[in-house]
């Protein structure tokens, strides 16, 4: 008999608080950095805090899109491909987040859909509404669940007003009607100042809070995001129009650094008005020392250390997008801050060193760092990057397909090997150094693509005494993988009889994780097929950036 469930159209009550927070009048203001600051200072209280991405777009998860549209793709430990905001909740929170986490609009009506196949709604009809919401509702209580949470947060994407949230909203109508004093809103806003007339303006937010409200919803907290701080007129004002205590309206004006916001929001008192809105019963004020060192850390450099990434998608017409590597900017950071340097960080489009006589503009670099990637653009640019470094001994860090392409390389100049390519590029070259995991080739076929490669976190044991042994001072690590491709093991002996060491296999010794040129040979030369940048923080960086970017900076 299949399973029936009987669908609630209330939802239980719990003492688990939930803070939503929604954007208004425009994108692009840091409403991820905005949720995340949020927990962060919640969390500073000791509460326990889990943070939720809702993404409205029909996609199933992040994976299937193009980063110059979405981004980069945020990989979590259990392998789904999420957007890059799950990755600044992580590294404000300094936790691991699950799946349960992130949802896009895709991925709940596909639940709801398969529960109907399944026959779980007991043969009734199955309605958007209330259906839909019933899901979201039920995600965000098992995440609450799941991370025995005082508080979740999630953030729903978009801004209000777009027809493809109005089911995120109606979620969170149902909820705040059903558990009002559990429930909390927070409108991030945007108030312009138009160069024209030099004054702050409040009213595109009242709008934006007329349309929240006529979704039913209405907002506990204005976060004001503007170029300066709002003033307590201006404050006023907004609580008046906007239906919200002035003291619950928040100053968020442009800073220097996204770490800087969760000391500037307490500087409102954020954590404590959120206390006060949801009951919250630990009054102790937030604990922000170690954030406090970290941003102080950031900010006092003694020297620099320039490193250059080397990227295909960086170029989107006049604009560069360096959000498409944000973990891996990130992680550069923060190593560089634990070393107490200045981090100064280009951005190089690949496609550029196809001409080699670029190439010497290199030299001015400390370190190159190749990120992850797919498909042949700006690979020839990329093998002329690592040739080069290499033969100029200038710290180099490949991830991913930058490790891949490291190998090719090699295979290529110093092996010889006529005719070396990757799979990927190349599928009928004479020697594929580079090729398909073998459970990857029956999907590809058949072009199953949506969250198919491989994902997630798997374990690689370190040879000893390797730069990858030292740097990450174990036996063994776990790190967090997105690919199809993989080094071929054909050609791995005869890798290393020219000179390239494989310090990190799968522990059952058949898929190489990390590649490396003895110190002896090069300062620094390593390759990682995993993802390091997922998992560096900033009260944590990864051992790997330290050990990248010391050795850029003592290089020079
Ligand atoms: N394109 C390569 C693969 O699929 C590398 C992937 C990546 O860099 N994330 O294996």
């Amino acid at each position: 008999m299949p399973k029936k469930t009987k669908t609630k159209t209330t939802v239980k009550k719990s003492a688990t608080k939930y803070i939503f927070v929604v954007g208004g009048v425009m994108s692009g203001v840091g409403k991820g950095v905005a949720s995340s600051s949020i927990a962060t200072v919640l969390q500073a209280r000791g509460h326990k805090v889990t943070a939720i991405k809702i993404d409205p777009y029909i996609n199933v998860d992040a994976g299937t899109m193009n980063p110059t549209e979405h981004g980069e793709v945020f990989v979590l430990k259990d392998g789904l491909e999420t957007d890059q905001d799950m990755g600044n909740y992580e590294r404000f929170l300094n936790t691991d987040l699950p799946s349960i986490n992130y949802m896009t609009t895709g991925s709940v009506y596909q639940s709801v859909i398969q529960k109907e196949r399944n026959l779980e709604y007991g043969g009734r009809n199955v309605e958007v509404v209330p259906d839909i919401p019933l899901e979201v509702i039920s995600r965000i209580k098992r995440a609450g669940r799941k991370a025995a949470a005082d508080v979740v947060l999630i953030e729903v994407g978009g801004t209000v007003g777009e027809y493809q949230n109005v089911l995120f909203l109606e979620a969170i109508r149902m909820m705040k009607t059903d558990e009002p004093e559990n429930v909390a809103v927070v409108m991030v806003s945007y108030l312009p100042v138009p160069g024209s007339i030099g004054e702050m303006k409040t009213k595109p937010t009242q709008t934006a809070v007329r349309m929240l409200n006529s979704a039913g919803v209405f907002a506990d907290m204005i976060v004001c995001r503007s170029p300066q701080g709002v003033d307590q007129k201006r404050k006023e004002k907004m609580a008046k129009f906007c239906n919200v205590k002035v003291e619950n309206v928040i100053s968020s004006p442009d800073l220097e650094s996204i770490y800087d916001i969760p000391l500037n929001y307490e500087e409102d008192s954020m954590s404590l008005r959120l206390a006060n809105i949801l009951g919250l019963p630990n009054k102790k004020p937030a604990d922000l020392k170690a954030w406090k060192q970290f941003v102080r850390r950031s900010k006092n450099g003694n020297d620099t250390v320039k490193i250059a990434v080397v990227g295909k998608y960086f170029n989107s017409g006049d604009f560069v997008l360096s959000d498409v590597y944000i973990s891996v900017l990130e992680a550069i950071k923060f190593s560089a801050y634990k070393l107490n340097l200045k981090p100064e960080i280009s951005y190089l489009s690949s496609q550029e060193f196809a001409d080699k006589k670029k190439l010497r503009e290199l030299k001015k670099y400390d370190g190159v760092l190749i990120p992850g990637g797919f498909g042949t653009t700006g690979i020839d640019g990329k093998l002329n990057v690592i040739e080069y470094v290499r033969k100029q001994q200038i710290p180099y860090f490949g991830i991913c397909y930058g490790m891949q392409l490291a190998v090719l390389e090699y295979a290529r100049n110093v092996v010889r090997l006529v005719g070396a390519s990757t799979e990927e590029i190349d599928p009928k070259a004479a020697h594929l150094v580079i090729g398909v995991m073998p459970e990857q080739r029956e999907k590809i076929a058949n072009n199953d693509m949506g969250g198919t490669m491989r994902l997630g976190q798997y374990p690689a044991v370190l040879k000893a005494g390797s730069i990858a042994a030292r740097a990450y001072k174990a036996k063994e690590t776990i790190e967090r993988h997105r690919h199809r491709y993989e080094v071929n093991p054909e050609y791995i002996a005869q890798l290393e009889m020219h000179g390239l060491r494989f310090s990190g296999t799968s522990p059952d010794g058949t898929l190489m994780e990390i590649v490396e040129l003895p110190q002896n040979e090069h300062p620094f030369f390593v390759g990682v097929q995993f993802h390091p940048e997922l998992q560096a923080r900033p009260l944590a960086p990864h051992p790997l950036f330290t050990a990248f970017v010391k050795a850029a900076y003592e290089s020079n």
